[in-house]
């Protein structure tokens, strides 16, 4: 027997849930790719993707998931043979790190693990030492915003911070792929002079476009980079025909979807987005405390204060999480993320990130108690019921 009928819930990090008013938006004709309404609408994007990222500096759309976007942040910076840093702090800036190496950038990183935050006196350290070896030759600092593989949200102001402490004038570069329009991103006030983002997760989109964006320091930098080709390269974009924005037709279906999502973004107003985000993922960490009593499963992340906003990472001790999985999915039709990276195989992830609300949530949380109850997997009963308690008592009547 099972519960499963109607439409799926997909509680996994990105692609996330579309809202109907996104899937409605694409669904009509293509447009002229050359005059009329196309034009207006890549204006108001890249105007607006700068506000998204809180920079004054310039936004750039590509065709491309998260790992093009890395590749154009990468190629329009640096030249063979720059050394950069990664901050590891899961499965992400690692990644990004190994494009850069493949690239043929030395790559070195900052040692951290799957279960904890960057510390920014280690990046401060291990950038003194840089600058001591004469002429602190690292060129670029790559991090992660919130790593989806081990669910850790990094502090980026304080990362920020590090770097200027150290007296090193290495370029912050951040992917911002699954925390863009979920919680604060600030980069200006910040220092960061890269950033990255893509549209299938907070941005409720279907997965294919890439987001960048740049300050005047990268810019500058820009001008003398080696790993720039034609369609990654800022400088063909920023030429004024529009064809030039795209390097190509553009993506017209994804921009009309992207355009409604960041309306929707908008007219509910970025505080309350951060926000709700906020108190849905409280609700989440609440019911894994309570099921984490009875020792089979807990936090991935061990400091409550470095567990992130858009997913949660849950470790599964001497059970399997992918018969916990399969009944969510089967039984119920709610797709849990698994375990990706050194946790494959001993994990879930809990997605809260983008087009959520509190039945998708509470939904969700219902859905994993039945399953760990149905699978005789100790826990503390009552998690749902502690979400439904911390969300009653913050929204209040
Ligand atoms: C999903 C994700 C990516 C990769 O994006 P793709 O679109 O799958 O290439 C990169 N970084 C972070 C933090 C992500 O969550």
């Amino acid at each position: 027997m099972s519960v499963r009928a109607g439409r799926e819930f997909l509680a996994i990090p990105g692609p996330t849930t579309m809202p109907d008013e996104v899937l409605r938006a694409m669904h009509r004709p293509a447009v002229d790719i050359y005059s009329g309404s196309l034009l207006a609408l890549t204006d108001g994007l890249l105007r607006d993707l700068t506000r998204v990222f809180s920079t004054k500096g310039r936004a750039y759309i590509y065709i491309a998931n998260g790992h093009g976007a890395w590749e154009a942040a990468l190629s329009n910076v640096l030249s063979k043979g720059d050394r950069i840093l990664v901050l590891e702090s899961g499965r992400f800036a690692i990644g990004w790190g190994d494009a850069a190496r493949r690239m043929g950038v030395e790559v070195e990183v900052l040692k951290g693990d799957m279960r904890r935050a960057v510390r920014p006196a280690e990046v401060e350290a291990h950038l003194k030492a840089d600058s001591a070896k004469g002429g602190g030759t690292i060129k670029a600092v790559l991090v992660a915003q919130i790593d989806t593989a081990s669910g850790v949200v990094n502090d980026i102001p304080a990362i920020s911070q590090a770097i200027r402490a150290a007296g090193h004038d290495a370029l912050l570069m951040v992917d911002t792929v699954a925390s863009l329009g979920c919680m604060p991103f600030e980069m200006d006030a910040w220092g960061v002079d890269v950033a990255m983002s893509g549209s299938q997760k907070g941005l409720m989109t279907p997965p294919g476009l890439g987001f960048v964006a740049a300050n005047d320091r990268a810019r500058e930098v820009h001008k003398t980079a080696g790993l720039r080709t034609p369609y990654w390269d800022w400088t063909d974009r920023e030429g004024d025909q529009h064809y030039q924005k795209y390097a190509g037709t553009p993506p017209e279906h994804l921009l009309f979807g992207v355009r409604q999502a960041l309306d929707m973004l908008f007219e509910e107003g970025l505080e309350n987005v951060f926000r709700r985000h906020q108190l849905l993922a409280e609700a989440v960490r609440g019911a894994v405390g309570v099921w984490a009593e009875g020792q089979a499963i807990g936090f991935n992340i061990i400091e409550p204060g470095e567990r992130s906003d858009t997913v949660t990472t849950v470790l599964v001790n001497s059970h399997d999480p992918e018969a916990l999985r399969a009944y969510c999915n089967e039984k119920c039709g709610v797709i849990l993320g698994q375990g990706i990276g050194q946790l494959s195989g001993k994990a879930i992830r809990i997605a809260h990130m983008g087009h959520v609300n509190a039945p998708m949530i509470l939904g969700t949380l219902g859905v994993v108690e039945m399953g760990l109850a149905a699978l005789n997997i100790p826990h503390g009963k009552g998690g749902a019921q502690a979400a439904v308690d911390w969300l009653s008592d913050q929204v209040k009547a």
